[in-house]
C-alpha cells in the first residue's frame, strides 16, 4: 500500500489532496459540492458517476450531519462504491486451463499503451509463483516490439516464440501455444499488434488469432491494456477493442504520476469488465493487482 501510495503521488496531488482540502472547509455548501465535482471530473471519473457520487455525498452529509472527519469517511465509502460497485467483480487473473492444457492470456490494446511491458511484468509474477510460461510475440508489425519482448523473456527467464518481421500474427500465436502445449506450460501469454486500423480489420486479425489459439488451448483471459493518461481518447479506443473481442479484464497502465486515476471508474462502467491490474511504472515489479479499497486509500493519501 505504501508503494501504491508513493506511485500514485501524482493522482494524490490531483485528486485526493484536492478533495480533502475541500472537505476541510468550515462550511460544506453548494460551492464545496461544485468544487468536488470539478476535481472528480478533472480526474476522468466521468460526468454521470461524479454527479451520482456528489449527490449521495451531499444527501448523506445533510442527513448524517457532520464534521470534516465524517465527510472524509463518507467520501471514502462513496469512492469505494464507485470503484467497486459490489457486483462481485472477479479481479483474479485466470491463467491456467482447467484440463491440463495451458491457459492462454491474450493481451490487446493500441500501440504505446504498454502491452509488451505488461506481458513481461505478468510473466515475471507467474514465474515467481513457480509457473512455467511461454510468451508469443505476435506483434509482428513492429520489429522493435518483438525485440522488446525477447528482452523481457531473457530478463524473466522464459521462452519467447517469434517469427520473422511481417509474419502473420496468427501463425506466431499458433506456434507459441503449440510450444506451450508441447512443453506442458501452465500459461502462454500472447502479445498482439495494436494497429488501430479500421474496425473490420482489427476484428478479422484478432478473431483469427483467437481462433487459431482455441484450436489448441483455451483463451482464459483477454486483457485490454489502456494508458490511464489518454483520457477520453483512450476510452474511445477501449470501446473499439471491446466491440471486436470479448475483453475479460483491463490493465490500466501509467497510473504512476497520473492525476487521472478516476479513469478506473469510467472504464469499468463503460466496458462492464473489471480493472484487474494496474501499471505503476516501467520496472519489472511495477504491476499490481487492483484492489478498490487500497486504491481509494492511496488516492486520498
Ligand atoms: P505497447 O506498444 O503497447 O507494447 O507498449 P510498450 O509496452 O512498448 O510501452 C510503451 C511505453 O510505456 C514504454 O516506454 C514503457 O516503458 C512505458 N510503460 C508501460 N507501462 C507503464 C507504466 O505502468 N508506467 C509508466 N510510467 N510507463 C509505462
Amino acid at each position: 500500500l505504501v508503494r501504491l501510495r508513493q506511485r500514485l503521488a501524482g493522482s494524490q496531488g490531483g485528486l485526493g489532496r484536492g478533495l480533502l482540502a475541500l472537505l476541510s472547509r468550515e462550511r460544506l455548501d453548494e460551492e464545496t459540492w461544485e468544487s468536488i465535482e470539478d476535481v472528480l471530473i478533472g480526474a476522468d471519473v466521468g460526468v454521470a458517476p461524479t454527479q451520482e457520487l456528489v449527490d449521495r455525498l451531499r444527501t448523506r452529509m445533510r442527513v448524517e450531519g457532520g464534521t470534516a472527519a465524517e465527510a472524509r469517511t463518507v467520501l471514502r465509502e462513496e469512492l469505494v462504491n464507485l470503484v467497486d460497485p459490489g457486483e462481485g467483480l472477479d479481479r483474479r487473473l485466470k491463467v491456467s486451463g482447467d484440463d491440463g492444457r495451458p491457459g492462454v492470456v491474450l493481451v490487446v490494446g493500441v500501440n504505446g499503451a504498454g502491452k509488451t511491458t505488461t506481458v513481461g511484468k505478468i510473466a515475471r509474477i507467474l514465474v515467481a509463483e513457480d509457473r512455467s510460461v511461454v510468451l508469443g510475440a505476435a506483434d509482428t508489425f513492429r520489429a522493435a516490439a518483438v525485440e522488446q519482448l525477447a528482452t523481457w523473456g531473457e530478463r524473466v527467464g522464459v521462452d519467447v516464440v517469434r517469427g520473422p518481421e511481417g509474419t502473420d500474427p496468427a501463425s506466431v500465436a499458433f506456434d507459441s501455444v503449440r510450444q506451450g502445449v508441447e512443453t506442458g506450460a501452465d500459461t502462454v501469454i500472447v502479445d498482439t499488434a495494436g494497429r488501430l486500423q479500421n474496425k473490420q480489420g482489427l476484428m478479422d486479425e484478432l478473431g483469427k488469432v483467437k481462433r487459431v489459439i482455441e484450436k489448441q488451448a483455451p483463451v482464459t483471459e483477454v486483457l485490454l491494456v489502456l494508458d490511464a493518461t489518454t483520457g477520453q481518447n483512450g476510452m474511445i479506443q477501449a470501446r473499439v477493442f471491446s466491440d471486436v473481442v470479448d475483453v475479460t479484464g483491463i490493465v490500466l497502465t501509467k497510473l504512476d504520476g497520473s492525476a487521472k486515476g478516476g479513469i478506473v471508474v469510467a472504464v469499468q462502467r463503460e466496458l462492464g469488465v473489471p480493472v484487474k491490474l494496474v501499471g505503476l511504472g516501467e520496472g519489472a515489479d511495477d504491476l499490481a493487482p487492483f484492489d478498490a479499497g487500497a486504491f481509494v486509500d492511496a488516492l486520498l493519501g
